[in-house]
């Protein structure tokens, strides 16, 4: 606490870059000090890749705050794993012809991945299709199972005919009796989150043959959540008011205030954990039982694979546990997991649930249905070696209190600006000048002037001012601090003035590099947590090992230790940290948005209904004929219109169109066009319009010309 206290003192007497907002406001939430920690990441489901919007809302955070953990000294468990069960899954082998293990498989892969390309840190990355899990899961479920917790009913469940199955969850489709949306699943409506029983749907229907389900009785194992109000009520709207996130305590407390009621924990289904009780052929166990079971069979599989005890991670009192997850999962994990935990009587509850909302892609909702999304895999093929940049954006913008947005520009912007302009130059002219002034060796300081003191005193205060920001899972408001040390760097070479100062007064030099190569040598081990990529860089550069051989934990040493890197220390060669991100680039990510968005509207055109029958002889007074734009001028003062001669063969008159939004007047003079020229002629604004361009449109919006610009195709001609 003491760098704690010191660093209040600061305030009173400086005007900062630091931001103390968060330790003035702030109670640093030390509970029970741990002795160790659980940390679980949100199962990604393996029927797709992941893109921006996993990484921003759950596993950048949960792997900043398990390194952080780490550097503090502390025993941390950071699992993971693929969620390879469910229904979903199903539906995609089904649809490509593959088994499901294959699907799995593909998906795994390419996940598990993308999580080691972006340096996301867990100690162990499982899979649900796995034995440890299996036995794992089915354990679990037989002890609740033999005490009693579940009710048993048999009960009518939708059942398509036609696929000869019961239609579980997923399979069914229908409009959510809470907000209307259409297109609710039957475990849940991701339109408003609520968390349904596929009966509850209006207007079922089944998604694998689209048939309407008929009810049939089938025998299940049910949750009776209804039983825990009370349990819920004192545990979390009482115990955790002060210290859950404001979003995921409100999302709790409508579910209880709206009453909770029993859920099947079992499916007819043959894809998953079969139900290991009598009774259970043909059933497997729902996937939201079996999933978060998964973080448990992580951590065993972790624990044997270090020759460690896995149980105190889940069932000691000192053992502080945390689910990182996005908002869609709130549900499971502060309601449905928590009481299969209490319900089972061996394990301890999660301390928090630091959900963030979702992340937008430039003002869409991401959506893997639709392709809208920033997939790891294809950004590392525009950026390479740049996962430090999208780590560092998406915490700049996370989603941590409400719906955000990732654009391109800003993306841009926050490279160019913050991580060139700022920690890349500061970091670059510190090893460049300590190469050109000292060969790389870190001269011998002089006696602090006032404003070497201040700036050390501040150095000195940032890991606490971090820390606090990073214990109340605000990792934004962290790495803006980290920013802050990089611009207090920045600051003070740029007041300073070595290059110039080395002509008249070379000892002050001395000093002046020495407290920069502090502030670098500072940096390179606070961003850790937030750009591993770069830290370790750094490192190199500055040739740091083993700076903590007295066993300080690493984030403790900046406040601590005398000299970060002592004077006699030999530093590397620079090497640029981040480079410029060029507009070209951007705009190519842009194009490549854009097509989506035109393959997106193809597919959802829907033809317009089919007119009323028209007689042969109705078509044949329709004189359609071949002519060609001989000039073409946009009519003054309006925005549509555009006046046109037209060479029709029988003679040149004027056809006024409402193309000028989607033309411009030189690229159409030549063109030959379909023209309707016995249309009764017209005024528009004042100028008689004599036929008729014919049109149409493409899947963006744009009008088009029906077209019959071939070569060989005279004015005048026909069409019919
Ligand atoms: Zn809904």
């Amino acid at each position: 606490m003491s760098s704690f206290a010191f660093c209040k003192n600061l305030t009173r007497n400086r005007t900062s870059l630091l931001n103390f907002t968060a330790l003035k406001k702030g109670h640093r939430i030390m509970n029970k000090n741990p002795q160790r920690f659980t940390i679980t990441a949100a199962l990604p489901y393996t029927n797709g890749p992941i893109h921006i919007g996993h990484l921003a809302g759950v596993y950048v955070p949960a792997d900043i705050y398990s390194r952080f953990l780490r550097m503090q000294g502390h025993d941390v468990a950071f699992v993971c794993g693929s969620d390879e069960h469910g229904v979903p899954i199903t539906i995609k082998a089904k649809k490509e012809g593959v088994t499901p293990q294959d699907v799995v498989d593909k998906y795994n892969g390419i996940i598990k991945k993308s999580f080691e390309d972006f340096g996301v840190s867990f100690d162990n990355y499982s899979r649900t299709s796995g034995k440890t899990h299996h036995d794992t899961a089915s354990a679990f479920f037989k002890k609740m199972y033999e005490d009693g917790k579940f009710i048993e009913e048999t009960t009518k469940q939708l059942y398509d005919e036609e696929a000869g199955q019961f239609l579980a969850d997923r399979f069914v489709t229908g409009t959510c009796p809470k907000c209307g949306n259409e297109e609710a699943y039957g475990d849940q409506c991701e339109s408003c989150g609520t968390s349904l029983n596929a009966t509850d749907l209006i207007n079922p229907k089944s998604a694998i043959t689209g048939a309407v389900p008929t009810l049939k009785e089938t025998r299940h194992w049910f949750l009776p959540l209804d039983q825990y109000e009370d349990f819920l009520k004192e545990w979390i709207l009482k115990g955790h008011k002060a210290d859950w996130k404001s979003n995921v305590y409100g999302q709790v407390k409508s579910w209880i205030d709206d009453g909770l009621r029993a859920r099947a924990v079992t499916r007819d289904l043959d894809w998953g954990i079969p139900v290991p009780v009598e009774g259970g052929d043909g059933k497997v166990l729902y996937v939201w039982f079996d999933a978060p079971i998964g973080y448990i069979s992580s951590t065993k599989e972790w624990a044997e694979r270090e020759g460690k005890d896995w149980e105190p991670y889940w069932k000691d009192e000192n053992t502080k546990l945390v689910h990182f997850i996005g908002k869609d999962n709130i549900v499971f994990h502060c309601i449905i997991f928590p009481v299969m935990l209490k319900a089972h009587g061996e394990f301890i509850l999660p301390e928090n649930v630091p959900a963030n909302e979702f992340l937008n892609l430039e003002g869409k909702k991401l959506s893997t249905s639709k392709n809208w999304a920033v997939w790891l895999h294809e950004y590392l093929e525009d950026f390479p070696d740049q996962q430090d940049v999208l780590r560092y954006v998406l915490t700049a913008n996370a989603p941590e209190t409400k719906d955000n947005d990732f654009t391109w520009k800003d993306f841009q912007a926050r490279n160019n600006n913050e991580l060139v302009a700022i920690f890349g130059n500061f970091i670059n002219r510190v090893v460049v000048l300590t190469n050109k002034y000292y060969n790389g060796i870190v001269p011998e300081p002089g006696t602090y002037s006032e404003v070497d003191e201040k700036t050390v005193a501040e150095l000195k205060a940032y890991p606490s001012v971090i820390a606090s920001s990073i214990e109340r899972y605000r990792f934004r408001e962290a790495q803006g601090e980290l920013m802050n040390l990089a611009r207090l760097g920045n600051k003070y070479l740029a007041d300073e003035e070595p290059w110039k100062l080395i002509k008249t007064d070379e000892e002050r030099v001395k000093t002046i590099m020495y407290v920069a190569l502090q502030i670098a040598s500072a940096l390179s081990i606070i961003s850790e947590p937030f750009l591993p990529f770069t830290s370790a860089k750094l490192k190199k550069m500055l040739n740091h090992v083993d700076e903590n051989s007295d066993n300080t934990p690493d984030w403790d040493i900046i406040g601590t230790k005398e000299a970060l890197i002592p004077a006699g220390h030999q530093i590397g060669k620079a090497e640029l940290l981040f480079s410029k991100i060029e507009d070209e680039q951007m705009e190519k990510q842009l194009e490549k948005l854009e097509a989506t968005k035109t393959a997106n509207a193809m597919k959802d055109q829907k033809a317009e209904p089919q007119k009323e029958i028209a007689t042969f002889e109705d078509f044949t007074k329709m004189d359609l004929r071949v002519g060609t734009i001989i000039e073409a001028e946009k009519m003054p003062k309006t925005k549509k219109l555009m006046v046109l001669k037209v060479d029709t063969g029988i003679d040149k008159r004027t056809v006024v169109s409402g193309i000028a939004e989607h033309f411009k007047a030189e690229d159409i003079i030549g063109k030959k066009v379909t023209v309707l020229v016995n249309l009764a002629p017209r005024k528009l604004r004042g100028v008689e319009s004599e036929g008729m361009i014919l049109m149409t449109e493409n899947a963006e919006g744009k009008l088009v010309f029906v077209n019959p610009d071939e070569d060989g195709v005279k004015s005048g001609t026909t069409i019919n």
